[in-house]
Parts: C-alpha cells; sequence; structure tokens
C-alpha cells in the first residue's frame, strides 16, 4: 500500500471563508490520522483572478488554523502554482490526443446558454456536439473569426465510484457532462485537465473537496484512466450554509479569515467547525491537532451544515 497523500487545492480568488476552512481541515484530518502525507496546490491557473498574495495569504491563514503541510505552496516553489505548469498540461494535453478525440469547439459563452440548451443539476449546459465533426474548411473559415476552445469527445459509458461521504454514484458521461472543455479559447487549459493531471502526477491517493465538485469526478476518474493514473479515492464534503440556507462564498466577507481573526482563536474556529461536521459533540476549543484521533469519516453527514452559531453573532460594535 502507498502511503496515503492528500492535498488541498484552494483557487486563491480572495481570502478563505469559513467552507474553505471546513475543507482544509478535513483534507488534512484525513490524511493525518492514516499517518499520510499533505500537499498544498495552488489552483491559480486564472491568474488574473487568483493573484500571489492571496495565495500566500491562505498558506497565512493555514499556518494560524494550525494545519501544516509536506510539500507545496511558496517554500516549494513554483512548480506548486498552477499558473506555472503549462508546460506540464501541454505535455498530457498532447497525450490526450493520441487516446481521445479533441476537436476545435467555436461555440460562444451566448449560444452555449440559449435558452433551447438542455441545463445540468449543477447549472452547466450540457453541449449539443455543435462543433463535432465540422469539416477541416469550415474549421479554417471560423477559426479566421474566433480562436477556438478545445473538447474532447466522452465515450458511451458510465463511470461509477464510491464516493466516502456520498456514496455509490454513476455517471453517464454523454448525458450527464457531455463533450467538455480541455482548453478555454483564451488557451487556458481547464480545470478539469489541470487538476487530473496534477493528482496524478503529485500522487494524490485522495481527494477532499466540496459536494459541489461531485458532478466533475467521473469526468476526472476517465481522464485519470486515459492517462494511466490510478484514480484516487473521493470524499465530497457537505457544503456550510448560512442562516438563509445559501452556500457560503468569498462574498461573505463577514466569514472570511480576515475578520474571523480578529474575533476567534484557532481553536474556537476549529471546535465550532469539528462540531458541524460531527467529529465532536460540542462546540468546544480544539487544536486540529488534538482532533486527528477523534476523526472518521463515518462520522461526517453527507448533507449540507448549517453555519455554527458563534459565526452569526454580529461583531460587537464599539
Ligand atoms: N480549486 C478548487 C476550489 O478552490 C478545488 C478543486 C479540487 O479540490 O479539485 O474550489
Amino acid at each position: 500500500m502507498p502511503q496515503s497523500c492528500g492535498r488541498f487545492a484552494p483557487s486563491p480568488s480572495g481570502r478563505m471563508h469559513l467552507g474553505n476552512v471546513l475543507c482544509a481541515l478535513l483534507s488534512w484530518l484525513s490524511s493525518r490520522a492514516k499517518g499520510g502525507r499533505c500537499l498544498l496546490r495552488i489552483e491559480d491557473l486564472d491568474a488574473g483572478r487568483c493573484p500571489r498574495s492571496y495565495a500566500d495569504l491562505i498558506e497565512d491563514d493555514l499556518h494560524w488554523l494550525g494545519l501544516d503541510w509536506d510539500e507545496g505552496g511558496s517554500v516549494s516553489g513554483d512548480s506548486w502554482y498552477q499558473s506555472h505548469r503549462t508546460a506540464i498540461y501541454e505535455e498530457y494535453y498532447t497525450i490526450l490526443r493520441q487516446k481521445a478525440e479533441i476537436y476545435p469547439c467555436f461555440c460562444s459563452r451566448a449560444a452555449l446558454h440559449a435558452a433551447s440548451a438542455p441545463h445540468l443539476s449543477d447549472g452547466r449546459v450540457l453541449y449539443a456536439g455543435t462543433c463535432y465533426g465540422l469539416s477541416p474548411a469550415e474549421t479554417a473559415e471560423k477559426r479566421k473569426r474566433r480562436a477556438p476552445a478545445a473538447r474532447i469527445r466522452v465515450p458511451d459509458e458510465t463511470i461509477s465510484f464510491i464516493d466516502g461521504v456520498q456514496g455509490t454514484y454513476s455517471e453517464h458521461l454523454p448525458s450527464a457532462c457531455g463533450d467538455f472543455i480541455l482548453r478555454r479559447s483564451d488557451g487556458v487549459f481547464a480545470y478539469q485537465l489541470a487538476v487530473t493531471v496534477d493528482d496524478g502526477l503529485m500522487g494524490v491517493t485522495e481527494v477532499v473537496r466540496g459536494r459541489d465538485l461531485l458532478e466533475s469526478t467521473a469526468r476526472q476518474i476517465w481522464l485519470h484512466r486515459l492517462l494511466g493514473f490510478p484514480p484516487p479515492d473521493y470524499y465530497h464534503i457537505p457544503l456550510l450554509l448560512d442562516s438563509d440556507g445559501r452556500r457560503l462564498s468569498k462574498r461573505d466577507e463577514d466569514l472570511d479569515l480576515g475578520l474571523l481573526r480578529q474575533r476567534f482563536t484557532p481553536e474556537q474556529v476549529v471546535g465550532a467547525l469539528a462540531c458541524a461536521a460531527k467529529l465532536i459533540e460540542r462546540p468546544e476549543p480544539i487544536s486540529a491537532k488534538a482532533l486527528i484521533p477523534l476523526f472518521r469519516w463515518d462520522k461526517v453527514p453527507k448533507t449540507d451544515l448549517f453555519l455554527p452559531d458563534i459565526f452569526r453573532t454580529p461583531p460587537e460594535t464599539v
């Protein structure tokens, strides 16, 4: 059995909020409870939206929370930032071209979201295959007007896996996902390609992330297989909801770590989240390290979690 290896892979488009902290905490606990390694990969593919300053703040916040990692982040160098890994993605994109059909897609966002397009449960649109099978002459003509994205043709195959939190999950690739983008029209490689290549090359054996990414997993498992990587185990954790039942987002600035660090100790934040995730019974302060022996995946609920009470009280006004 290879040593277990988990990762936290934040997109630094803002300060971490409590949902991100829950994900960082559970991925760290899951690896550490098995005596495994923890990696920190910065997913800044969209370099314009993900400045290095936010990535540095994430590291600082993780240190503050008491979460450490064995490799990755700024001490390990640029290769842990996706924005510096384009040459690697290029290499694996070339391998994929030999294993599957990849074709240029000229559809605009507006055309893809046309009212008639079937919408999937996660808000994406099922691609109708519009640009599949264009002749070389049609492709050349369209290229004069617009740079294409690159899509990969999915087979008539159902991918099934057992998620460590959500249970058995199956997805029929053509009807639940459709041909998907590997490279955007601006040349940036897409999340699905980058995450698969990185998890494969970095030897990741378990992926812990929000359940909003459950739908991406079948695509990633399929890409892992095409590239000859053993797919990792997956754990899709519940999302944190505010009192209106909305999932937290980076727009909820009152719940980002910048302000929370002024109001709470790391042990209070960790204890409240650990209690919400049912790892401990009462929301008492506890360090991340002290949680390691208490961690078990079968305690963690599938369904979304409400924000712990201590975070709901508005900060005292002076
Ligand atoms: N970078 C993604 C995020 O911050 C997570 C991707 C993943 O864990 O696969 O939402």
